[in-house]
């Protein structure tokens, strides 16, 4: 592996929101891409390689479920296939699913934790196998767990929560390889998981909420993308295990 060619990242859920917006990112900094896409979903994928063309970078286009460990060992191993190495590894691929206490049955539960959880863990762990010393991880949580329980949603804090432990306990395992791993915790940004009315907030919802932000608006997919970056890149170099509000001030603020 040449220490001079490109650094290169795979990023689940990169077809949308905040993955879509991190491949972006990445491109403007001259690191490739292997953009995760679910087939299960109606995202868009070459609107991501096109934007990142664009954007002057380069990336490849890769299928994975992350609740299939040979699906996202497949997605980790295609940063090495194509391009000779994996540098950065970020989890980011979630679902947000509704449900009251009562009607939360087992099956309900364990596919949340399935995607938002084990998928976490299967991606850094693919990622950490392939990945050179010196390498960066990043995994994306939410205010909802996070820092906040959030009613009719008890499955995805609690998974959003054990991403929070998960992350600290690889930062100390991999440490000594000169891996890092952190974490994200987006507030309330405008992606289709929020605009989605049933299970999220929907488009009104967040305009509601947004006016009641200390910054006066929910935020943009590239406002977390650019922070991932930040804690990728070497300007973070002395940061690991650690975990970063994204938020616009909302949990800073006391209501009354
Ligand atoms: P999004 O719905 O655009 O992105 C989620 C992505 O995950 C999608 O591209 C989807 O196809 C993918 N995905 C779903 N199931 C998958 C599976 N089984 N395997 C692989 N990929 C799968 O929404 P987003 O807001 O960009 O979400 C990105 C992350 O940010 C998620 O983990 C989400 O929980 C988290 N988050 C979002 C907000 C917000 O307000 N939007 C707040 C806090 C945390």
């Amino acid at each position: 592996m040449s220490p001079d060619a490109a650094q290169v990242a795979v990023i689940t859920g990169a077809a949308s929101g905040i993955g879509r917006a991190l491949a972006v990112h990445y491109a403007g900094r001259g690191v490739h891409s292997v953009i995760g896409t679910f087939p299960g979903d109606p995202h868009d994928p070459e609107e991501t390689l096109r934007q990142v063309k664009d954007a002057g970078g380069q990336a490849v286009i890769q299928e994975v479920d992350v609740r299939s460990t040979p699906s996202v060992d497949a997605f980790a191993q295609r940063a090495v296939d194509e391009y000779g190495r994996l540098d950065y590894a970020v989890a980011n691929a979630g679902i947000l699913r509704n449900s009251p206490l009562g009607e939360m049955t087992d099956d309900r539960w364990e596919d949340m934790l399935d995607v938002d959880l084990t998928g976490v863990l299967r991606t850094l762990r693919a990622g950490s196998t392939r990945m050179a010393d010196g390498g960066a991880m990043v995994a994306v949580s939410s205010i909802a767990g996070g820092v906040y329980g959030w009613e009719e949603h008890a499955h995805y804090a609690a998974a959003k929560a054990g991403v929070l432990g998960l992350v600290r306990s690889v930062a100390a395992e991999l440490g000594p390889r000169g891996i890092r791993a952190n974490a994200v915790i987006p507030g309330l940004i405008e992606t289709p998981q929020s605009l989605d009315p049933v299970n999220s907030l929907g488009p009104e919802g967040l305009q509601r909420a947004g006016r009641d932000i200390p910054w006066g608006r929910v935020g943009r997919p590239e406002e977390v993308a650019s922070v991932i970056g930040f804690l990728t890149s070497d300007a973070a170099a002395y940061v690991t295990g650690q975990s970063l509000i994204v938020d616009g001030g909302l949990t800073i603020k006391m209501r009354a």
